[in-house]
């Protein structure tokens, strides 16, 4: 007997059909002779619309009543759950996030979780009560709800799984595990029965969809045993294992990709020391995250040119921090960008092995697509290219990889 987690995102629960064949699962579960305690999403499409509706009201929310509203969501299907579990015979019972209670911290829309409190629902587990709770939400030191961040319902499950030791963590989803690349594009993409925690935060920070960066991170953090596989498929998904598991040893595990990043471009700065605190203090003091950067010195050495990425979402702030900055600052013009893609490829084999980021630059080379930025660490190499690039760059990519698939399935 074990003790498991099992979470359903929105498109498991979209419609009472997806909640009874979820609730199937559960029942299996329960009839294999374990614990379980179930995660929920809202039903896909509820968040977005309960949020427009916020947003309807003003476009400055108080984040406390936002939170209010965007986490009726998984109210919802909590208690759908739990009915669709008790129909089938087997004892079930919701707990809200103010009722176990998940405690976060006080940064509303994109709390983190600091407690679970396990005592009660552990009780309930042991008497063989299926616990159904949603995700998403939790309650800070003030008992306000809070959420945790769009796709917040995987670090719930995670963390709860970490709280309540769970020998599992099933996330369950409507794909069949985590790919080499994203399959809409990538068609020769591949799915892996494996993937070490850190490729998994890597891939999930630099743009892969499938699991939230914040629950790699905690699975990463607590080794909680976490598989992300499919609801519609009986099939095993993709377990994530820590690096001397003997996974098999592929020198790139995935390339990922996102279009949310946006590129500035700072020319004839004057290159002496400050410059750069100059530019980027101020950047991070209005809670601007940067990733990307490169300088080129100019021909004359006495200035250079500066380009970084900020988030999309941050950009027109960003250029108003450094706009505001000017006098000192000293550039010639200030260039912005947001057509543009990072592709990331991952993978633990770097560490060992050279050339992984040769191969991308002749790659991208040979398809005539130029680079923009470069930016490395030790189990990814990440560049900026234009957008309209970035199918080309993919496929292109997972082919000089060794990525693809024998037989594609499109
Ligand atoms: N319902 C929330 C969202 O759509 C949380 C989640 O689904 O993970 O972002
Ligand atoms: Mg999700």
């Amino acid at each position: 007997m074990a003790r498991i987690v099992q979470k359903f995102g929105g498109t498991s629960l979209a419609n009472i059909e997806k909640i009874n064949n979820a609730a199937r699962l559960v029942a299996q579960a329960v009839g294999d002779g374990h614990e379980v305690a179930v995660v929920v999403s809202a039903m896909s499409g509820t968040t977005n619309q309960l949020a427009g509706w916020a947003e309807e009201i003003s476009d400055n929310l108080d984040p406390c009543e936002y939170d209010v509203v965007v986490s009726a969501g998984e109210q919802i299907t909590a208690g759908l759950m739990a009915l669709a579990i008790q129909k089938l015979n087997i004892q079930a019972q919701s707990w809200l996030g103010w009722q176990l209670p998940i405690r976060t911290d006080l940064q509303h829309a994109r709390a983190h979780i600091e407690k679970i409190e396990t005592e009660a629902i552990a009780g309930s587990l042991a008497q063989g009560v299926v616990a159904v709770v949603p995700g998403f939400q939790g309650v800070d030191q003030d008992n306000r709800v809070a959420t945790l961040g769009r796709g917040g319902s995987d670090a719930s499950a995670v963390a709860l799984a970490a709280s309540i030791r769970a020998d599992l963590c099933n996330i369950y989803t409507d794909v069949d595990g985590v790919y080499t690349s994203d399959p809409r594009i990538v068609a020769k993409a591949r799915k892996l029965d494996k993937i070490t925690y850190e490729e998994m935060l890597e891939l999930s920070s630099l743009g892969a969809k499938v699991l939230q960066s914040r629950a790699a991170e905690l699975a990463m953090r607590h080794r909680v045993v976490v598989q992300v596989l499919s609801t519609f498929h009986d099939l095993p998904g993709t377990l994530l294992v820590d690096e001397d598991s003997g996974v098999e040893q592929q020198i790139v595990s995935g390339i990922a990709f996102s279009r949310d990043d946006a590129k500035i471009t700072l020319t004839n700065i004057p290159d002496q020391p400050g410059i750069a605190a100059g530019i980027f203090g101020p950047l991070s003091q209005s809670n601007i995250n940067v990733d990307m950067i490169v300088q080129n010195a100019s021909g004359d050495g006495a200035s250079a040119d500066l380009t970084f990425t900020v988030g999309k979402n941050d950009l027109e702030s960003a250029i108003s921090v450094i706009e505001g900055a000017r006098s000192s600052l000293k550039y010639a013009e200030l260039m912005s960008d947001d057509n543009v893609t990072k592709i990331s490829v991952v993978g633990v084999g770097m560490r060992t092995h050279a050339g992984v980021a040769a191969t991308m630059f002749e790659t991208l080379a040979e398809k005539g697509i130029n680079i923009q930025v470069i930016s490395t660490s030790e189990i990814k190499v990440s560049v900026l290219i234009a957008k309209e690039y970035t199918e080309l760059a993919l496929r292109s990519l997972h082919t000089a990889y060794g990525l693809d698939s024998e037989s594609s399935s499109r």
